[in-house]
């Protein structure tokens, strides 16, 4: 269902030379050049347009929850111009990068698929220099060039991938359908923590871009070893986000060993004066920006049953994968080739679905039963929602002649009552198994209060699944 683009390159064909590097830390040199740019790699079923759909609209959710500094200003139009500048650098770019400052105390970044970098003040507070800054933001760039975040989602498959994401957001883009997208638990498992191997990968791409761009690499790598030493209580943020992969000043060294000499910018008047107006604000610290997350967590009350209620008779969805009956008053989010999500139009608000059906795709990475892909889907579901329970277990059933499973599960809708306290929500979750192995899910969602006067509207959508 996403498509598949398979782009490896293998360890195994690689001849002699390149076995160490493939093996492990030590690399070959960077070379001269604007184009010897390290490449990405390694299987991602996303196409970078896909990445750049994904990252928009996840930092719409985030931008709409981070307290940002204003578009323009000293230290916006200042990060900006500096971010721009480093990723001019990259040999070719598919991606729509832009850089935008949060208003936030501790020491961060991060980057979203295809292109969103997000940069908290106190990381300009604690940087001696242009150079530090541009080795984060140069090392940001990175992780959204060498498609980090898609890379570790494709290999993980599905295990780690939001529900959100699954149900329709690779498809048409109707605007909301980050389904229960939290930044903590969708955005923070998936695309927020990498590897010790991704982050040598950055460090040297990072270093290959500071270089092209003027600064001396080193700088990186001293801000990073910087952090490690101010590494206190807890530390900043940006280590546990971005693990030491050890030996960073030293990597950084030996990757631009070979570089010719030139002479590097360490500061700039721009840096300097971005610097002295951040030293004058007050940022917010981490608590006080979860509790405002918190605030803005969305307060809706359950749609009056006539809102959601079936009407007009059925229509019929041809997918490339399945074919199904749905009521002819609800909406199709995503296309004939993505995931999908069908839900009533009072179904879907603030970004998340309180009634409706995601449908989707799932391929096991090696032969397992059905009854392991149903509880590697339920794990996945339970990654994007750690309060997810199945209430029943895994009942048996026929669907369109093939077999499948039926798993009932209970979670907080994103709907709240009158005290603003989420409204229990039931799920169910089908599995169907076709004919080449794959599984067909189905999640059904509605508020635990609606979900049978909903039942029949479900079981016959399920009854009218053919599968393809
Ligand atoms: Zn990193």
């Amino acid at each position: 269902m996403f498509r598949q683009s398979l782009r490896r390159k293998s360890c195994v064909a690689a001849i002699g030379l390149f076995l160490a590097a493939c093996a492990g830390k030590q690399q070959a040199p960077l070379r001269p050049g604007e184009n010897a740019f390290p490449e990405p790699h390694g299987f991602n079923q996303y196409t970078p347009e896909q990445e750049v759909q994904l990252g928009r609209q996840v930092a719409a959710e985030a931008d709409a929850q981070l307290p940002e500094l204003p578009t323009r200003g000293p230290i916006q139009d200042y990060v900006s111009t500096l971010g721009q500048k480093l990723a001019h650098q990259l040999p070719q770019n598919p991606y729509d990068f832009n850089f935008k400052v949060v208003n936030e105390k501790d020491i961060n970044a991060f980057a979203l698929p295809g292109g969103p970098v997000r940069i908290n003040l106190g990381t300009i507070q604690a940087a001696d220099n242009e150079a530090q800054l541009a080795g984060v933001i140069a090392h940001e760039i990175s992780h959204v060039y060498m498609r980090h975040a898609t890379r570790n989602a494709s290999k993980e498959s599905i295990a780690q991938l939001p529900a959100a994401i699954l149900g329709g957001i690779l498809g048409n883009g109707a605007g909301g359908q980050l389904a229960r997208l939290g930044l903590s638990a969708g955005l923070g498992s998936v695309f927020l923590k990498y590897s010790r191997d991704a982050e040598s990968e950055a460090d040297r791409t990072g270093a290959k871009i500071m270089y092209e761009a003027g600064y001396d690499p080193r700088a990186m790598a001293q801000f990073f070893d910087k952090l490690k030493q101010e590494d206190r209580a807890g530390g900043p943020q940006f280590l546990s986000d971005h693990p030491d992969p050890g030996n960073r000043a030293e990597a950084v060294t030996q990757a631009i060993s070979e570089l010719p000499a030139k002479r590097f910018l360490t500061d700039s008047p721009e840096f300097r004066r971005a610097k002295q107006v951040a030293a004058t604000m007050k940022p917010y610290t981490a608590e006080q920006v979860a509790q405002m997350q918190q605030q803005r967590q969305p307060r809706v009350t359950p749609a009056s049953q006539g809102s959601i209620s079936p009407s007009g008779g059925f229509q019929t969805l041809n997918h490339s994968a399945f074919q199904m009956d749905y009521p002819a008053n609800w909406q199709v989010f995503g296309n004939a080739n993505s995931a999908v999500t069908i839900a009533p139009q009072g179904g879907v608000s603030n970004d998340s679905i309180a009634y409706g059906v995601i449908v989707n795709l799932y391929r096991p990475q090696t032969q397992i039963s059905l009854s392991q892909s149903t509880q590697q889907i339920y794990q996945a579901l339970r990654n994007s929602n750690q309060s997810m329970r199945a209430i029943s277990a895994p009942q048996q059933i026929q669907v369109s002649g093939l077999p499948g499973e039926i798993v009932n599960l209970q979670s907080p809708s994103p709907l709240a009552d009158n005290s603003g306290q989420p409204i229990a929500e039931r799920d169910m979750l089908v599995t169907v198994q076709r004919q080449d192995g794959s599984i067909l899910w189905l999640l059904f969602i509605a508020p635990e209060q609606q979900f049978d006067a909903l039942s029949p509207t479900f079981k016959r959508m399920l009854d009218s699944l053919q599968t393809r």
